[in-house]
């Protein structure tokens, strides 16, 4: 049995918080995985009056010199990975081999930004007045808090951070319940890395208490939220009665299409990698499939295969190819979403309604209904729903016809096809023969419809946009 990790709140510079808050490890019965602190109201209260307190000296700090203190964190993190890899996987449940590039992904979102310490800030433009120059730069927005998931939980905090402090702006960081080791791990990065105290703080505890209290405060000009539709567009009302910025990452139900004209065993191994892959509990996994007639069998038959690839087990243990689910709540969903779609006349071709305490294994459902719960609602497990179509046009209206709009696939060796597709699907990120899920670092990742505010990007030079706005300035010379 191994030690319980230790997280605690980083409130101006300090490890503060009795951590009490129990979190068991999903793959072994009994043991905790993490000890966190509970955090109030109070806390919050304290973490933003440090950020407000350090922020106007951070944003007077040369660009580089900010842009140091995030190249440094990378590489500390890089010297702590297998540790943090592993503390991860304690908590929240994916391989090893998954916590590791996860980890890799949060050192390489502090290295892109970290690198735009060497970055233009704004251009200059001539004014149509004589002797006049007009330039233009973009100002930190204040005090942002952000708010994050459980399921990418150093990888969504590093990716909202990084781009707030290169920007020049103070953080309050309110982490998920579940996964609250993993977030401090960062805190300690960026704060041996020699990040001012203050300037970013971080907070655990319930969502309707931290974060909450956080998104209220009227001193916190901004939040970035990730996680379930429900709360985010409760947040949005929030926010925008105070009228503060807000920027919102939600829900997915991400569909593959899948024509004649592709290659099956390709096919398979895409909707594979994009459904069954961390578990299933990605926002741009793959849970819809819509499959023409002609590649219809083939595809099914090499989908089963691929799906039988994914041995559920423990994340620290080699032999397990797929992490357990992250929780009971998270299993309760899994289980009632498959039961309902065979009592409504669906058929597995892999998987069942049961498991294994939190272990449960791909499930892939056909004669799936288009408008049945399993093909229309977030699941946020292993589950993909096949739903059969006539033709190209039909599945992309099927496709098409979603509350959500993340990421969307298309399987085919066609080009007038995948550019009609890309054309014409409406989603925030459009992947041609390429698994729903995975994401480059340094392009724009969102959504539309209600899986996104839709208003700012995350990730890449977009993101900087939305922890800034934009002076202009007029220079008469003369
Ligand atoms: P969740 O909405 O339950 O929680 C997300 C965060 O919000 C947590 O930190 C939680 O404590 C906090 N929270 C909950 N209620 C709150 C409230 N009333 N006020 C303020 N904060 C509150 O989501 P989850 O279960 O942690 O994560 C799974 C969801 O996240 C899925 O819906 C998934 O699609 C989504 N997600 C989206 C993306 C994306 O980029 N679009 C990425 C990862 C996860």
């Amino acid at each position: 049995m191994t030690t319980p990790a230790l997280a605690r709140h980083l409130i101006d510079g300090e490890l503060l918080g009795e951590p009490m808050k129990e979190r068991a490890n999903p793959a072994r019965i009994g043991e905790i995985a993490v000890l966190s602190p509970s955090g109030t109201p109070a806390d919050a209260d304290d973490a933003i009056s440090a950020a407000v307190a350090a922020q106007p000296q951070w944003a007077r700090t040369p660009l580089p010199a900010r842009g140091a203190i995030l190249l440094k964190a990378a590489e500390l993190l890089r010297e702590r990975t297998p540790q943090v890899a592993a503390d991860l996987v304690r908590e929240e449940g994916k391989t090893i081999g998954e916590a590791t590039g996860e980890v890799g992904r949060a050192i390489g979102v502090l290295q892109f930004f970290g690198s735009l310490g060497w970055a233009s800030t704004g251009s200059t433009f001539s004014s149509a007045l004589p002797g006049t120059t007009i330039t233009t730069r973009r100002e930190p927005i204040g005090v942002v808090g952000l708010i994050t998931p459980w399921n990418f939980p150093i990888a969504i905090p590093a990716w909202k951070a990084a781009p707030a402090l290169i920007s020049g702006n103070a953080v309050v960081l309110k982490p998920a319940e579940l996964t609250p080791m993993s977030a401090t791990h960062l805190a300690v990065a960026l704060h041996d890395a020699g990040l001012p105290h203050g300037v970013f703080n971080v907070v655990h505890g319930g969502g309707r208490v931290v974060g909450d209290a956080i998104a209220r405060d009227p001193r916190v000009t901004a939040l970035s939220f990730t996680g379930s539709t429900t709360v985010g567009l409760g947040l949005e009302k929030t926010l925008q009665t105070r009228r503060a910025r807000v920027q919102l990452e939600m829900g997915g139900k991400n569909g593959v299409l899948v024509i004649d004209d592709a290659d099956a065993r390709r096919a398979a191994q895409v909707v594979s990698a994009g459904g069954f892959s961390l578990t299933g509990q990605a926002c741009t996994a793959t849970s819809r499939v819509y499959v023409t007639p002609g590649i219809h069998d083939e595809f099914l038959d090499a989908l089963a295969e691929f799906a039988g690839n994914y041995t559920p087990g423990d994340g620290l243990d080699n032999a397990s190819t797929m992490g357990p689910v992250v929780s009971d709540d998270q299993l309760q969903r899994d289980v009632s979403a498959v039961q309902q779609a065979i009592d409504g006349g669906a058929r597995l071709l892999t998987g069942s309604a049961d498991s294994d305490g939190l272990r449960f294994a791909p499930v892939i459902a056909i004669d799936v209904e288009h408008t049945a719960p399993i093909a229309t609602e977030e699941i946020f497990g292993p589950v993909v729903a096949v739903i059969d179509v006539p033709d190209y046009e039909a599945g992309l209206s099927a496709l098409n016809d979603s509350a959500y709009g993340l990421t969307a696939g298309i399987c085919t060796t066609s080009l007038k096809y995948s550019s009609d597709f890309a054309d014409r699907v409406q989603a925030g990120v459009v992947k041609v023969n390429r698994p729903t899920s995975g994401l480059d670092l340094h392009v724009p990742f969102g959504g539309i419809k209600e899986s996104s505010s839709n208003t700012f990007r995350e990730q890449g030079h977009s993101a900087t946009q939305f922890y800034t706005w934009e002076k202009t300035t007029y220079i008469g010379t003369e």
